[in-house]
Protein backbone atom coordinates (compact mmCIF):
# COMPACT_ATOMS: atom_id res chain seq x y z
CA UNK A 1 0.00 0.00 0.00
CA UNK A 2 1.54 3.58 -0.39
CA UNK A 3 1.87 6.29 1.76
CA UNK A 4 -0.83 8.61 2.15
CA UNK A 5 -0.85 12.20 1.50
CA UNK A 6 -2.66 15.16 3.26
CA UNK A 7 -4.05 16.91 1.08
CA UNK A 8 -6.12 20.44 0.50
CA UNK A 9 -8.76 21.46 -1.46
CA UNK A 10 -10.03 24.81 -1.98
CA UNK A 11 -13.95 25.06 -2.45
CA UNK A 12 -15.82 27.50 -3.74
CA UNK A 13 -19.36 28.43 -5.29
CA UNK A 14 -21.14 31.93 -5.78
CA UNK A 15 -24.02 30.35 -8.08
CA UNK A 16 -27.39 28.25 -7.14
CA UNK A 17 -27.43 28.54 -3.03
CA UNK A 18 -23.73 28.68 -2.50
CA UNK A 19 -23.47 27.44 0.98
CA UNK A 20 -25.52 24.58 0.07
CA UNK A 21 -23.12 23.58 -2.78
CA UNK A 22 -20.03 23.83 -0.65
CA UNK A 23 -21.52 22.00 2.01
CA UNK A 24 -22.50 19.42 -0.46
CA UNK A 25 -19.00 19.22 -1.51
CA UNK A 26 -17.94 18.46 1.88
CA UNK A 27 -19.91 15.81 1.75
CA UNK A 28 -18.84 14.15 -1.20
CA UNK A 29 -15.36 14.98 -0.44
CA UNK A 30 -15.88 12.96 2.68
CA UNK A 31 -17.04 9.73 0.09
CA UNK A 32 -13.74 10.12 -2.34
CA UNK A 33 -12.18 6.52 -2.94
CA UNK A 34 -8.54 5.58 -1.28
CA UNK A 35 -9.21 9.05 0.84
CA UNK A 36 -9.96 9.88 4.35
CA UNK A 37 -11.73 13.34 5.74
CA UNK A 38 -9.77 14.25 8.21
CA UNK A 39 -11.48 18.21 8.67
CA UNK A 40 -12.90 21.06 6.88
CA UNK A 41 -12.60 24.84 7.64
CA UNK A 42 -15.38 26.92 8.55
CA UNK A 43 -17.48 28.84 5.71
CA UNK A 44 -16.14 32.12 4.71
CA UNK A 45 -17.42 35.03 2.63
CA UNK A 46 -15.52 36.53 0.30
CA UNK A 47 -16.00 39.02 -2.97
CA UNK A 48 -15.39 37.77 -6.06
CA UNK A 49 -11.80 37.67 -7.88
CA UNK A 50 -12.31 39.48 -11.19
CA UNK A 51 -15.79 40.85 -12.45
CA UNK A 52 -17.34 42.55 -9.78
CA UNK A 53 -20.79 42.40 -11.01
CA UNK A 54 -21.05 38.84 -9.62
CA UNK A 55 -22.59 37.37 -6.29
CA UNK A 56 -19.90 36.98 -3.17
CA UNK A 57 -18.17 33.61 -3.00
CA UNK A 58 -18.92 31.13 -0.45
CA UNK A 59 -14.81 29.43 0.55
CA UNK A 60 -13.67 26.60 2.59
CA UNK A 61 -11.03 24.60 2.64
CA UNK A 62 -10.79 20.54 3.61
CA UNK A 63 -8.35 18.20 4.51
CA UNK A 64 -8.14 15.07 3.15
CA UNK A 65 -5.59 11.82 3.37
CA UNK A 66 -5.26 10.14 0.27
CA UNK A 67 -3.61 7.49 -1.56
CA UNK A 68 -4.90 8.63 -4.66
CA UNK A 69 -2.62 9.85 -7.23
CA UNK A 70 -2.27 13.48 -7.90
CA UNK A 71 -3.73 13.58 -11.19
CA UNK A 72 -6.33 10.76 -9.96
CA UNK A 73 -7.46 12.82 -7.36
CA UNK A 74 -7.84 15.85 -9.83
CA UNK A 75 -10.44 13.63 -12.41
CA UNK A 76 -12.55 12.66 -8.62
CA UNK A 77 -12.42 16.49 -8.18
CA UNK A 78 -13.21 17.52 -11.59
CA UNK A 79 -15.83 14.69 -11.55
CA UNK A 80 -17.73 16.27 -8.79
CA UNK A 81 -17.78 19.78 -10.50
CA UNK A 82 -19.26 18.31 -13.24
CA UNK A 83 -21.93 16.50 -10.56
CA UNK A 84 -22.60 20.07 -9.55
CA UNK A 85 -23.55 20.93 -13.36
CA UNK A 86 -20.83 23.90 -13.00
CA UNK A 87 -21.60 26.93 -14.99
CA UNK A 88 -18.43 28.75 -16.02
CA UNK A 89 -19.08 30.97 -19.12
CA UNK A 90 -16.43 33.23 -18.24
CA UNK A 91 -13.02 33.32 -16.93
CA UNK A 92 -13.11 33.99 -13.14
CA UNK A 93 -16.67 34.46 -14.05
CA UNK A 94 -19.63 32.55 -11.69
CA UNK A 95 -19.48 28.74 -10.89
CA UNK A 96 -21.57 26.08 -9.11
CA UNK A 97 -18.76 24.61 -8.09
CA UNK A 98 -15.07 25.41 -7.83
CA UNK A 99 -12.86 22.84 -6.46
CA UNK A 100 -8.90 23.41 -6.46
CA UNK A 101 -6.01 21.04 -5.61
CA UNK A 102 -4.06 23.33 -3.20
CA UNK A 103 -1.58 21.03 -1.74
CA UNK A 104 -0.61 17.56 -2.28
CA UNK A 105 1.57 16.49 0.65
CA UNK A 106 4.70 18.71 0.38
CA UNK A 107 4.84 17.57 -3.80
CA UNK A 108 5.84 19.49 -6.72
CA UNK A 109 3.76 18.74 -9.41
CA UNK A 110 4.18 20.56 -13.16
CA UNK A 111 1.77 18.92 -15.66
CA UNK A 112 -0.60 20.46 -18.31
CA UNK A 113 -3.37 19.83 -16.30
CA UNK A 114 -2.19 20.33 -12.85
CA UNK A 115 0.12 22.54 -11.02
CA UNK A 116 0.80 21.73 -7.35
CA UNK A 117 0.99 24.05 -5.45
CA UNK A 118 -1.65 25.69 -6.80
CA UNK A 119 -0.21 28.57 -8.33
CA UNK A 120 -2.93 31.38 -6.86
CA UNK A 121 -2.97 29.66 -3.53
CA UNK A 122 -0.30 32.23 -1.78
CA UNK A 123 -1.83 35.28 -3.10
CA UNK A 124 -5.73 34.70 -1.98
CA UNK A 125 -6.89 35.34 1.62
CA UNK A 126 -10.04 32.52 0.88
CA UNK A 127 -7.25 30.27 0.59
CA UNK A 128 -5.01 30.97 3.09
CA UNK A 129 -7.36 31.79 6.67
CA UNK A 130 -8.88 29.01 6.04
CA UNK A 131 -5.99 26.56 5.55
CA UNK A 132 -4.47 28.71 8.28
CA UNK A 133 -7.28 27.90 10.40
CA UNK A 134 -7.40 24.35 9.88
CA UNK A 135 -3.39 24.02 10.34
CA UNK A 136 -2.12 27.11 11.66
CA UNK A 137 1.53 24.98 12.39
CA UNK A 138 1.83 24.43 8.01
CA UNK A 139 4.51 25.17 6.08
CA UNK A 140 4.43 25.74 2.34
CA UNK A 141 6.94 23.47 0.41
CA UNK A 142 8.73 26.78 -0.38
CA UNK A 143 9.46 27.46 2.83
CA UNK A 144 6.40 30.06 3.29
CA UNK A 145 4.08 29.11 6.66
CA UNK A 146 0.91 29.93 6.41
CA UNK A 147 0.30 31.56 9.55
CA UNK A 148 2.40 34.50 8.53
CA UNK A 149 0.85 34.49 5.13
CA UNK A 150 -2.65 35.13 7.04
CA UNK A 151 -1.56 37.66 8.60
CA UNK A 152 0.21 39.25 6.11
CA UNK A 153 -2.54 39.34 3.34
CA UNK A 154 -4.11 42.77 2.76
CA UNK A 155 -7.46 41.92 1.65
CA UNK A 156 -7.80 39.15 5.13
CA UNK A 157 -9.93 41.32 6.73
CA UNK A 158 -12.48 41.81 3.41
CA UNK A 159 -13.10 37.91 4.70
CA UNK A 160 -16.29 37.20 6.72
CA UNK A 161 -16.45 33.64 7.93
CA UNK A 162 -19.96 32.91 8.41
CA UNK A 163 -22.09 31.63 11.50
CA UNK A 164 -22.38 28.41 11.82
CA UNK A 165 -26.46 28.01 11.66
CA UNK A 166 -26.13 29.61 8.09
P1 LIG B 1 -10.23 26.92 -12.78
O1 LIG B 1 -11.61 26.59 -13.17
O2 LIG B 1 -9.87 28.35 -13.03
O3 LIG B 1 -9.95 26.48 -11.36
O4 LIG B 1 -9.26 26.07 -13.72
C1 LIG B 1 -9.50 24.72 -13.99
C2 LIG B 1 -8.34 24.18 -14.84
O5 LIG B 1 -7.13 24.31 -14.13
C3 LIG B 1 -8.51 22.72 -15.16
O6 LIG B 1 -8.35 22.57 -16.54
C4 LIG B 1 -7.38 22.00 -14.43
O7 LIG B 1 -6.85 20.95 -15.19
C5 LIG B 1 -6.36 23.12 -14.22
N1 LIG B 1 -5.56 23.02 -12.99
C6 LIG B 1 -4.21 23.19 -12.93
N2 LIG B 1 -3.77 23.08 -11.68
C7 LIG B 1 -4.86 22.83 -10.90
C8 LIG B 1 -5.03 22.62 -9.49
N3 LIG B 1 -3.99 22.64 -8.63
N4 LIG B 1 -6.30 22.40 -9.03
C9 LIG B 1 -7.35 22.40 -9.90
N5 LIG B 1 -7.25 22.59 -11.24
C10 LIG B 1 -6.01 22.80 -11.74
Amino acid sequence: MTTPYDVYIGIGSNLDDPVAQVRQALAELSRLPLTQYIAASRLYRSRPVGPQNQPDFINAVALLRTRLSPLALLDQLQALEQRHRRVRRQHWGPRTLDLDLLLYGSEKVQLPRLCVPHPELQARAFVVLPMAELAPQLTLPDGAEIATLAMTLADANALEVLPDYT
